[in-house]
């Protein structure tokens, strides 16, 4: 189980409770957890990569204390950072049914073009299962409170995108 390298590829725009939940039970697993920040133009993400990046750093020192953690910013196909990276695990995380189809495939074509890498889904606590970057950023751009759903670091700076 030694150098065990899991790899957590998401937009994070912005990272969330359900996020970090699944950072935590992923640190868990492995000897290095890196969390890769996808560029993602076709998104056309709220938060800038480096905000985005920021966002996951701020979160990530408790975990520093047991295992190594890297926040990287990746663009490209996704198998050959993982690859270079020399992770042997992706971590997804798994939410309701509607996720599971894409996931599905996903896992089943990085299969196809690397078998040596493994997908791992994880689930989040049941509090943080419905909770989505896209319906976090709709309920603060109308002005509701997001304070259960992000951390305060992340409820300030929705605040300030939207004001
Ligand atoms: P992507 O563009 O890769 O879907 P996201 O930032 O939306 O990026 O999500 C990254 C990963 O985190 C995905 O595997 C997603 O299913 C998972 N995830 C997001 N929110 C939650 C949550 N509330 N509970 C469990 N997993 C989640």
């Amino acid at each position: 189980m030694s150098n065990r390298v899991a790899f957590y590829p998401g937009t994070f725009d912005p990272m969330t409770l359900g996020h970090l939940d699944i950072m935590k039970r992923a640190s868990r697993l492995c000897d290095k957890l890196i969390i890769a920040v996808a560029i993602n133009r076709d998104k056309n993400p709220l938060f800038s990569l480096e905000e985005r990046v920021e966002m996951v750093e701020h979160v990530v020192k408790p975990f520093r204390k047991r295992i190594d953690v890297e926040v990287l910013p990746f663009e490209g196909l996704l198998i050959h950072f993982v690859e270079k990276c020399g992770a042997s695990m992706i971590v997804r995380g798994l939410r309701a049914v509607s996720d599971f189809e894409y996931e599905f495939q996903m896992a089943g074509m990085n299969d196809r073009l690397n078998p040596d890498i493994e997908t791992v889904f994880l689930m989040a606590d049941p509090q943080y299962q419905t909770i989505a970057s896209r319906l976090v950023k709709e309920i603060a751009r109308l002005g509701g409170d997001v304070s259960q759903f992000v951390t305060p670091e992340v409820a300030t700076r929705l605040k300030e995108k939207y004001s």
